[in-house]
């Protein structure tokens, strides 16, 4: 017995649960129809809301920045890695945002734990919903702060919570996803920045599935529900509408310049690629300028709603306000059946199972560039699967 026999025992334990993972590879571009392993399927998985990974535009940024800056960028941004792109780049986030400024990381994940970590510490408070994504909960518990968890989306616990512990913390953080990506519901956006100004709380949003699909200028759930320029901490990634890569944060310029300071996560790794930063620039260009493409994922989102509740109204969809759509199975063996036998018929919405989330689900998202078939496929084999 050696000292990493745990580590096979350890994943034979999650294979028993039906909790164990394994990558499955996407041969060439990304779409709404896509070759997976080597079978052409439908992508019902895929974070691509607005289908810019794939646009020409995004793509020639990328590939004139590399001919201008090249590949890497060499350097932490507060050494040798900042290029004009980044500032760019941090000036569109802001301009979308309508805050006074923003800071680019290297992928949403790093600017959660940047963020929380840099704005508190042991003697502080942080408040988070059950839902919240991975980075939001390993942000908190880097920080070394209390952290409490309040049911999902219940402003009434964290009313009393705030009541009850507030007093006795020096500063006090709340956190939640805007858009829950594993359900699709929002949270109570106005509701939390009522309770925030009430007991003097900062708040961030993590609009990592609002950016680009919420709103009338594609801003987020800030946006959608009428809180634009509310005093408030917006963390946002590059890498699902914006069809790049990278993450930011966006707010004052106050807080901007102290990230810079104090977000380890930022300073010391290496900047955000050429590429990366070019193609991001690009596709919020796109964002503002074009609209309908934002108008066609709603469009697709309620074509899809209104064939379920026509053929099957017996699913249970979760409560959602966003182009995330999960029904929920019994349990993680079931989940995984529905998520093989739907790609079996050429459909890719996979199961979602715990840890990642409480309850198991086969989890559908949209994009403008889903066409009526491929919905109507969707639809149909949901229905074969219901009457097997
Ligand atoms: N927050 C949420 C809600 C997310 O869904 C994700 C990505 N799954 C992230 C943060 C992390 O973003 P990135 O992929 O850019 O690291």
């Amino acid at each position: 017995m050696s000292a990493y026999t745990w580590i096979n025992e350890s994943l034979q334990t999650i294979k028993k649960a039906n909790w164990y993972r394994s990558t499955q590879t996407i041969n060439g571009g990304s779409g709404a129809v896509v070759v997976l392993e080597g079978e052409s399927c439908i992508n019902f998985a895929s974070n691509d809301y607005l289908g810019l990974a794939g646009d020409e535009r995004l793509i020639t940024a990328a590939v004139n920045a590399v001919k201008e800056f090249g590949t890497g960028s060499t350097g932490s941004r507060l050494l040798t890695g900042q290029r004009s792109l980044h500032q760019q780049l941090e000036r569109a986030i802001a301009s979308l945002k309508q805050t006074q400024d923003a800071i680019v990381f290297s992928s949403g994940y790093l600017a959660n734990i940047g963020a929380i970590t840099a704005l508190v510490g042991k003697r502080d408070l942080v408040l988070s919903d059950q839902y919240n994504h991975s980075s939001l909960k390993n942000g908190a518990i880097l920080s070394g702060a209390n952290i409490t968890e309040y049911p999902h989306c219940n402003t009434e616990v964290l009313k009393n919570q705030l009541h009850s512990q507030r007093k006795n913390y020096r500063r006090c953080l709340i956190i939640t996803d805007s858009v829950f990506s594993m359900d699709g519901d929002l949270c109570p956006l106005p509701e939390l920045l009522d309770l925030a100004e009430e007991f003097n709380c900062m708040l961030l949003v993590d609009e990592a599935h609002g950016t680009g699909v919420l709103g009338k200028n594609g801003a987020g759930c800030v946006e959608h529900f009428g809180c634009t320029g509310r005093e408030l901490i917006q963390m946002g990634t590059l890498s699902k509408a914006l069809g790049s890569l990278g993450g930011y944060i966006t707010g004052s310029a106050t807080l901007i310049d102290y990230l810079r300071n104090r977000a380890p996560s930022w300073i010391y790794t290496t900047a955000l690629s050429p590429a990366d930063t070019a193609s991001a620039l690009t596709a919020i260009e796109i964002v503002s300028s074009e609209p309908q493409r934002r108008m066609q994922l709603w469009h697709n989102v309620e074509y899809l709603r209104e064939l379920l509740q026509k053929h099957l109204p017996e699913l249970k969809i979760l409560p959602s306000s966003s182009p995330i759509l999960c029904f929920q199975l019994a349990n993680a063996a079931d989940a995984l059946k529905a998520g093989k036998r739907l790609k079996d018929a050429g459909v890719f919405a996979p199961a979602i199972r715990p840890p990642t989330v409480p309850t198991s689900r086969i989890r559908i998202t949209l994009m403008a560039t889903h066409e009526n078939v491929h919905i109507e496929k969707l639809v149909e084999v949901l229905c074969s699967l219901a009457t097997k």
